[in-house]
């Protein structure tokens, strides 16, 4: 079938006790066992399994092609899910440009209890290859990654994960199943932030994991994370994404055409140093986004002339993009990185980063062309 019919069927059906064809949320914490302990009826306890929440797990797997998914209760849930299926000495090469908080997830905790980290430009797959050693047991892939819409061969590095023993993971969370399928490209594992475009409504906090197989040894590793360490999503979490499942293609389709519109219109802009958007020609991630993606995304950054000061100074003034961290959901958002992560930031210090909703394009642009006017 194809995305938008799995998007609008996968993991539901209707419910056999009241004829409800929305699935109804299910809040028990345990489930009735059989005189001889046998579960008659599939489910033991909520933080091993929940209707709801295995409703939204064949639909995730569905999306990306995957034949088994882990939900979480975040996606640094699910990411952890990942680095403690990994054992202390074992070595994780990771993006430059990675998502912040990965990294100081990395930084922070795995490396103090026994993993070696690295970083690697991911865009340069003979620099990959190089920085792979003997332990290396994880390849992490973000692409297109955060901030600068870096975009990286997901098949060429699954390949080399492969050839050196390692599970290569992507995550998937800003290209979104509607335009790129890692697991097709031979990744062995999909990590997403499903509080962005899966959720859409900046409603939900929540994270999963995709596995091509179901018996992978790295998946059951996550799975039994999932269930003994309990980071999971609560029944009404997984209701909520389910819900937003439907409309996933043809939110994405929308802000994926106005992202188009505002990040040509923002290259033409005399104020405007650099648009990060891999669907413009001259991005140098272009050609190998247009091969491996359906799509470019809704995600953008440009730089503003005059640094730091410059930069403020716009994000000050607008008015219809909302000032706010995360991105994903169906209103826009706009976010001085620099100033978020501090001066130790390795994202210059110019760039604005801009998550594109579903408001008309028009009232978009003409809010940054007020904002840019100095
Ligand atoms: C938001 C985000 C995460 C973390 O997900 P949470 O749901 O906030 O825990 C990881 N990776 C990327 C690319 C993200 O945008």
């Amino acid at each position: 079938m194809k995305f938008e019919t799995l998007a609008a069927h996968a993991g539901r059906r209707v419910d056999a006790a009241s004829g409800a064809v929305v699935p109804p949320l299910v809040l028990a914490t345990t489930f009735e066992r059989a005189a001889d302990a046998s579960l008659p009826h599939g489910n033991l306890y909520g933080r091993m399994d929940n209707p709801n929440r295995r409703a939204l797990e064949q639909a995730l797997a569905a999306l990306e092609g995957g034949a088994a998914a882990a939900a979480f209760a975040s996606g640094q849930a699910a990411t952890m899910g990942v680095l403690h299926a990994l054992a202390p000495g074992d070595h994780a090469l990771l993006p430059l440009e990675l998502y912040y908080n990965t990294r100081g997830l990395l930084d922070q905790h795995y490396v103090r209890w026994g993993l070696q980290v690295s970083g690697v430009d991911m865009s340069r797959p003979d620099e990959v290859a190089a920085a792979l050693r003997p332990n290396t047991r994880l390849v992490w892939v973000e692409t297109p990654s955060n901030p600068r819409l870096i975009v990286a061969d997901i098949a060429a590095l699954a390949r080399l994960a492969r050839q050196a023993g390692a599970t290569c993971v992507v995550d998937n969370t800003w290209a979104t199943p509607v335009w790129q399928r890692p697991l097709e490209l031979g990744a062995d594992l999909v990590m997403h932030s499903t509080t962005k475009y899966i959720g859409g409504h900046s409603d939900v906090i929540g994270g999963c994991v995709i596995a091509r197989s179901a018996d992978q040894p790295v998946f059951q590793r996550v799975r039994s994370w999932q269930a003994q360490g309990g980071a999971v999503p609560s029944p009404f979490d997984c209701w909520l994404l389910l819900r937003s499942l439907p409309t996933l293609p043809l939110r994405v389709r929308a802000q994926t055409a106005t992202a188009g519109q505002v990040a040509a219109w923002l290259r033409e802009q005399p104020q405007v140093e650099r648009v990060h958007y891999p669907g413009l020609a001259d991005h140098p991630g272009h050609a190998l986004a247009a091969r491996q993606m359906g799509g470019f995304g809704a995600m953008l950054s440009f730089e503003v002339k005059g640094g730091q000061a410059a930069a403020a100074a716009v994000i000050a003034r607008v008015g219809l993009f909302l000032r706010a961290t995360s991105l994903g959901g169906y209103e826009s958002l706009i976010e001085h990185r620099f100033l978020v992560e501090g001066p130790n930031s390795p994202t210059p210090p110019g760039l604005l980063r801009v998550s594109i909703g579903l408001e008309h394009p028009d009232d978009l642009i003409a809010d940054l062309a007020q904002a840019l006017q100095r």
